[in-house]
């Protein structure tokens, strides 16, 4: 009888996370969105060869004990000169798979997201705080994160994004050099210290996309909702009107 009712309950998931992939974050008029600008463009080429430069660096990296299990480092990928970089935790099975940040269900969640705000997956950068995948999916730990994040800090400064979105409590405590909750850090601006000498990032803190596959709710939702309405208006990008909240 047990196990009838988790078989129910997996089932029902499944049906909400579906209808959540198809009709949670589609725009009206979603077509009308014009592109957005990309400023600094005259800067892209020379950023691209930097990124491809630190990307050839994290896939020779043995800094930690992540670098002899991986199949694929996953150094990150988009535009150069994003105004919005999202940053996750760490590679997951199908990014280790690729050598590709967000590829599995949370990624294809982040898409529609992106894609909810008027973006193109190539209008942004996406990186994580780990280039390699924990075994098992494991939290990343200490060690592997002071090891690993010059190589984030050096993309952020090759793109210089006008806001960072960071994706879950270990990114944004990470980037901010916190221990608060998520739920504490989101839906507000913070500042990304960027170094000696460089002016502060606008930094948003937002639920990981695979927490949300996971707790499921239309709350939930809403909330990521939000906190990315703000990251649009704080660029002068038109906010969509969505669908359902
Ligand atoms: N989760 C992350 O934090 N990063 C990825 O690249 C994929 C899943």
């Amino acid at each position: 009888m047990e196990e009838e009712l988790d078989i129910k309950k997996v089932v029902r998931q499944h049906v909400e996370t579906e209808q959540f992939f198809t009709g949670g974050f589609t725009v009206k008029g979603q077509a009308k969105i014009p592109r957005p600008q990309q400023p600094r463009d005259e800067d892209a080429p020379e950023a691209t060869t930097e990124l491809h430069k630190l990307a050839e660096q994290v896939r020779q990296c043995r800094k930690c004990v992540l670098g002899s299990q991986r199949t694929n480092a996953v150094p990150g990928e988009g535009n150069p000169t994003a105004r919005i970089m999202f940053v996750g935790e760490a590679p997951g099975a199908d990014e280790d798979a690729q050598g590709r940040p967000f590829v599995g269900r949370a990624g294809q969640l982040l898409d529609k997201v992106i894609a909810a705000c008027g973006l193109k997956r190539s209008d942004v950068f996406i990186g994580n705080i780990l280039k390699c995948r924990p075994p098992g999916n494991r939290d990343p730990r200490p060690d592997e994160i002071i090891s690993c994040l010059p190589y984030l800090q050096t993309q952020i400064e090759i793109i210089k994004p006008e806001i960072i979105v960071a994706l879950g409590a270990h990114a944004a405590r990470t980037l901010l050099n916190t221990n608060k909750s998520i739920g504490q850090l989101r839906g507000q601006f913070h500042e990304y210290y960027a170094g000696i000498g460089k002016p502060p990032i606008k930094l948003m803190a937002t639920y990981h996309t695979a927490y949300l596959l996971r707790n499921y709710s239309q709350e939930n939702r809403r909330r990521v909702w939000e906190d990315m309405k703000k990251v649009l208006a704080e660029l002068g990008l038109p906010v969509p009107e969505q669908d359902r909240s």
